[in-house]
C-alpha cells in the first residue's frame, strides 16, 4: 500500500484565504482590523522562527501581528505586568505567550492570567474545561488543525480506535478531548472515536499503536514509531518535529510507514502549517466576538 499524504499548506492557505475575508469585513465594520500580540521572552531560535512564521501568517491573512519582545531574564511581575496591560487594551483581540518560557518563569501563573476571552491558544484553564466539557470556545491550535485536515480529507473516526501518543497539555490531552467528542468541535469534523492516550510509562506501546486506526503521534522524538508498528490502512498523523543532521523530521518514520498505512502527515509541511492557520482562525474568532 502506497499511503496518500495529507499535506497541510492547501487548507492552512484557504484558512488564510477565509480569515482574510471576514477580516476585511470586521475592519469595515469596527474600523479596525483584528489584532494578535504574541509574548516572546528571550531569544531561543526556535521560538524566534515559530513567531515570525505566525508573524507573516498574519500579514497574509490581514491580521495586525505584534511581537512584545522581553528579555530572558524578566521578571515573573514584569512578565505579569505585561500580560495584564494587554487584557486591558481593548485593541487587542488575542495574547499569545510563546512557549516554553525561562526556567525562572512559572508558566502556569502566566497562562492563567490571559483573558480567557483573549486566550487564542485555549490554554487557560477555563477553555480547557469548556473543552473538556464539549462545548470548546478557544481549542488548541495544533489539535484544532488536525481535526480540520481530518474533516477536509473525509476521515471519519466514529467508532474507530483513535491512539494518541503524547499527553502534553499542548497536543495530546486536547486532542484525545476532541476525538471523543459526541458532536466535533468544528462542523462536520470528526467525533465519536474510542480513544487511548498513550506516554512514557505506557507499556506495550507497539502492541497499543497497531490497533489504531487513527495514530496521532506527538511525542518530540524521532522516528519513535516505524512501519512494523502500524496497522494496515491506518491513518498516521504526525505532529513531531525534530531537527536531526540539520533535517526537520517527525516522530514517525515516514518512509517506512506510508507503506503501510492508508495515509500521512508528511513533516514539515504537514500538520504545522495547520497550527499557524488556526491561531489565525482563533484570532479572527475572538475579535469578532468582541465586536458583537
Ligand atoms: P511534550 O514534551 O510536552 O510531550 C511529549 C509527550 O510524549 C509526553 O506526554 C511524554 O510522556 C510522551 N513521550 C515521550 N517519550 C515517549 C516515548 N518514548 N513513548 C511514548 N510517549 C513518549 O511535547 P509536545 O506535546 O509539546 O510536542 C510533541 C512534539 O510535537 C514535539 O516534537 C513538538 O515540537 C511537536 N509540536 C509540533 C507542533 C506543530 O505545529 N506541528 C505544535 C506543538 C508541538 P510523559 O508525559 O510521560 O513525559
Amino acid at each position: 500500500m502506497t499511503a496518500e499524504i495529507l499535506y497541510g499548506k492547501p487548507i492552512a492557505a484557504a484558512t488564510e484565504e477565509e480569515v482574510r475575508q471576514r477580516a476585511d469585513r470586521l475592519a469595515d465594520r469596527m474600523g479596525r482590523r483584528p489584532q494578535l500580540t504574541a509574548v516572546l521572552v528571550g531569544e531561543d531560535p526556535a521560538s524566534q522562527v515559530y513567531v515570525r512564521n505566525k508573524e507573516n501568517a498574519c500579514r497574509r491573512a490581514g491580521i495586525d501581528g505584534n511581537v512584545l519582545r522581553l528579555p530572558a531574564d524578566v521578571s515573573q511581575s514584569r512578565l505579569l505586568e505585561t500580560v495584564e496591560s494587554l487584557n486591558a487594551d481593548h485593541a487587542v483581540d488575542g495574547i499569545l505567550v510563546q512557549l516554553p518560557l525561562p526556567q525562572h518563569i512559572d508558566e502556569r501563573e502566566v497562562l492563567d492570567a490571559i483573558d480567557p476571552l483573549k486566550d487564542v491558544d485555549g490554554f487557560h484553564p477555563l477553555n480547557v474545561g469548556l473543552l473538556a466539557q464539549g462545548r470548546p470556545r478557544f481549542v488548541p491550535c495544533t489539535p484544532l488543525g488536525i481535526l480540520e485536515l481530518l474533516r477536509m480529507h473525509r476521515i471519519d473516526v466514529a467508532g474507530k480506535h483513535a491512539v494518541v501518543v503524547g499527553r502534553s497539555d499542548i497536543v495530546g490531552k486536547p486532542m484525545a478531548l476532541l476525538l471523543v467528542q459526541r458532536k466535533s468541535a468544528i462542523p462536520g469534523g470528526p467525533d465519536n472515536a474510542t480513544v487511548t492516550v498513550c506516554h512514557s510509562r505506557t507499556p506495550d506501546l507497539a502492541d497499543i499503536i497497531r490497533q489504531a486506526d487513527l495514530l496521532v503521534v506527538a511525542v518530540g522524538r524521532p522516528r519513535v514509531v516505524n512501519g512494523d508498528m502500524v496497522k494496515p490502512g491506518s491513518v498516521v498523523i504526525d505532529v513531531g518535529i525534530n531537527r536531526v543532521d540539520g533535517k526537520l523530521v517527525g516522530d514517525v518514520d515516514f518512509d517506512s510507514v506510508a507503506t503501510v498505512s492508508s495515509a500521512i502527515t508528511p513533516v514539515p509541511g504537514g500538520v504545522g502549517r495547520l497550527t499557524v492557520a488556526m491561531l489565525l482562525k482563533n484570532t479572527l474568532a475572538a475579535a469578532e466576538s468582541r465586536s458583537l
